[in-house]
């Protein structure tokens, strides 16, 4: 006979081996739909104003992938994108989306809008040899010089100068691409990354932007990293501000640009446009 602690015990094990069985479906079943996905409109680009805190004008804006499914509703990047990329659906998607972006910053041009567009570059498609052609060949597509695209890259281990990934982002900026270190702060590698890397921009993460109102070791942090990468001569990007108050802070502090729900959502294109219109009657 079993114990009631034996089959409880039990209980749980079949439960938890259930909900993963409910999550690998899952997964797979996103898998079969995202190529599908693509091709019909579900997977689409939102984009979220930059604002330089200078001159407060937009100066640029960051492309993020969505994707609306018809009986599921939102489904968050952060979740797709890591099945994407364990099931080698990155390069399809990015390809996807800057081609998006870098119309969209043609369009703007076109408009008497002079942006730059940045775009999320994954690790895994750092160690992909095709990524610079594809790039480059999309830039000719439509006409649009390199160093109006910035890549933005997250450091995931340690650069090695010999590493195939320290390579490839070379062979990035010598085709006149701009890049961005995201989520700056927040992984293992953080000063490889500031030392070895020419990127223009470091974008300071949202969680240490977010605790830095109510915590002083997270404001000194903030500042320190801005007057590093200052130093350095990078522009600093502050993400995820949502208040007032953060916004004076950082500009207190020297921050270059910001971007945040404060500013602005990300949103669909026809609404950055509108945006941007109004930005010139201001
Ligand atoms: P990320 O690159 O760090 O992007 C910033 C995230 O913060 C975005 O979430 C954005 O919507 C959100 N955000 C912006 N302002 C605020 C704010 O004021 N408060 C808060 N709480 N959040 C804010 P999102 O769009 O859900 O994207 C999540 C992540 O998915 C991105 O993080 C990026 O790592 C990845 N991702 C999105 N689009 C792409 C893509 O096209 N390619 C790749 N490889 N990754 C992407
Ligand atoms: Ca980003
Ligand atoms: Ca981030
Ligand atoms: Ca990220």
């Amino acid at each position: 006979m079993q114990s009631a602690e034996e089959a409880v015990r039990n209980d749980e094990l079949f439960y938890q081996h259930d909900s993963r069985k409910h999550e690998a479906q899952w997964e797979i079943s996103l898998l079969t739909q995202l190529d599908r996905a693509i091709d019909n409109g579900e997977v689409w680009v939102a984009y979220q104003p930059k604002l330089d805190v200078k001159t407060n004008a937009i100066t640029g804006a960051e492309a993020l992938v969505r994707w609306t499914h018809p009986e599921r509703g939102p489904i968050s990047p952060d979740k797709f994108i890591r099945i994407a990329e364990e099931f080698h659906r990155i390069e399809r998607i990015t390809r996807f989306v800057i081609n998006d972006a870098v119309r969209v910053a043609v369009d703007l041009a076109s408009q008497g809008h002079d942006i730059s567009i940045s775009v999320n570059i994954s690790a895994q498609l750092l160690r992909n040899p095709g990524l610079p052609g594809m790039i480059s060949e999309i830039l000719a597509l439509h006409g649009l010089s390199s160093e109006r695209l910035i890549l933005e890259i997250t450091e995931t281990d340690r650069l090695d100068r010999s590493s195939r990934t320290f390579q490839m982002l070379q062979r990035l900026i010598q085709s006149g691409l701009r890049l961005s270190i995201d989520d700056f702060g927040t992984g293992n590698a953080t000063i490889d990354y500031l030392r070895y890397l020419p990127a223009t921009e470091v974008k300071i993460d949202k969680v240490f932007i977010q605790a830095m109102e109510a915590n002083r070791q997270d404001h000194l942090l903030v500042q320190s990293i801005i007057e590093m990468a200052h130093s350095l001569d990078r522009t600093v990007v502050a993400e995820g501000v949502e208040t007032g108050t953060a916004l004076e802070i950082l500009k207190g502090m020297g921050c270059d640009m910001i971007q945040g729900y404060y500013v602005c959502r990300p949103v669909p294109f026809p609404d950055l446009v509108e945006r941007m219109a109004g930005e010139h009657e201001r």
